[in-house]
């Protein structure tokens, strides 16, 4: 089976299972698991941030994210592609009582100027008061877009005009990284939480470390253990992350370099009306009104390739740890011979 609909598919490796085994673990609810203190320890310091905290997904670390900047009944600024808005089950309003303002924006991104224009003026009563802007990087729904740094600098500035909180959803942020050649501590030094997962390009089997400033971190411990994840011995899991960060963040460029092949393919068959820009590892593309998704989908899973359909016509591959370079090889073959 070649398994394109994700990079959350991988299964950790010998090695990591390995590595795994030999974690030292302790009550993790005590803050005494060894194991997931060395990884909270390693994030602060790869971002310098003050504090970290290892939750056991991305959404619940977002979700606390928010909760942390916000009051009941205020807002928050994302695009409207964005995760926390899309894909966290509706959390934003479930646990913290807050609304979205959505703004489009280039594959994902939002700019400085549409954020400035989504801010309610904080003395008009009428509208919620404005608190947070989440950006994502890279996009999810956005196909792998990364930022320009410059531009999230041009938005912190709108945040701190405005004073406002600024989260990043970095879920695949050591994918831009990687794509863009940049420093973590510039992140670290630009928002006042990041949320990283390991559960994704990193081939971990869970687990997301949010990172943030020491005013902000000190009650996230309490929000977690409200959203039900204060976990015990989870340096097990942790062991899969402190792995992961020594051995499997050079190696997104080759899924980067695989994705951008299979984009460039894509681009050149008659079947194919679209492929969106391809930065990093995920690929979004359309086929041509003559093909139904459902039928496509259908024909590549006959011949034991998954892949994701986002709606609206747009469908996805993902590129990941367990896509092997003769899996790539095949789906090359059956993409280019593929006839409806
Ligand atoms: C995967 C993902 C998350 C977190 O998802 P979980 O499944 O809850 O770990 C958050 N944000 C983005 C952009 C993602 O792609």
């Amino acid at each position: 089976m070649i398994d394109l609909r994700s990079d959350t598919v991988t299964k950790p490796t010998p090695e990591m299972l390995q590595y795994i085994l030999k974690a030292e673990v302790g009550d993790d609810v005590y803050k005494e698991d060894p194991t997931v203190n060395e990884l909270e320890r390693r994030m602060t310091e790869l971002f310098e941030m003050d504090e970290a905290l290892f939750f056991p997904s991305g959404s619940m670390a977002n979700q606390a994210a928010i909760k942390l900047h916000t009051q009941p009944g205020e807002q928050l600024i994302c695009h409207n592609y964005s995760h926390v808005f899309n894909y966290e089950g509706g959390g934003v309003s479930f646990n913290s009582g807050v609304s979205c303002k959505l703004i489009d924006g280039d594959r994902g991104m939002i700019t400085a100027s549409s954020v400035e224009a989504a801010i309610n003026p904080p003395d008009f009563y009428h509208s919620p008061l404005t608190s947070l802007v989440c950006v994502e990087n890279t996009t999810n729904k956005g196909g792998g877009a990364c930022y320009e740094f410059s531009e999230l600098e041009k938005i912190k500035s709108v945040c701190d005009n405005h004073g406002l909180k600024y989260h990043l959803d970095g879920a695949r942020l050591m994918n831009a990284l990687v794509a863009k050649n940049e420093d973590p501590t510039r992140y670290g030094l630009l928002f006042d939480t990041i949320s990283v997962c390991f559960s994704k390009g990193l081939g971990a089997p869970l687990g997301t470390v949010l990172i943030g400033k020491k005013e902000v971190m000190q009650n996230a411990i309490r929000v977690r253990k409200v959203l039900g994840g204060g976990m015990r011995q989870i340096g097990y899991m942790a062991a899969a992350g402190l792995y992961a960060l020594d051995n499997n963040i050079e190696r997104l460029a080759e899924d980067h370099q695989r994705a951008l092949e299979i984009a460039l393919v894509l681009k050149g068959l008659a079947y194919i009306k679209d492929v969106e820009t391809t930065e990093t590892n995920i690929v979004i593309f359309q086929l041509e009104d003559d093909i139904k998704d459902e039928k496509f989908i259908n024909d590549l899973a006959a011949q034991h390739i998954k892949i994701s359909d986002m709606g609206q016509g747009k469908l996805r591959m993902v590129t990941h740890l367990d896509y092997t370079q003769e899996m790539h090889e095949t789906l090359l073959e059956i993409l280019d011979d593929y006839s409806k």
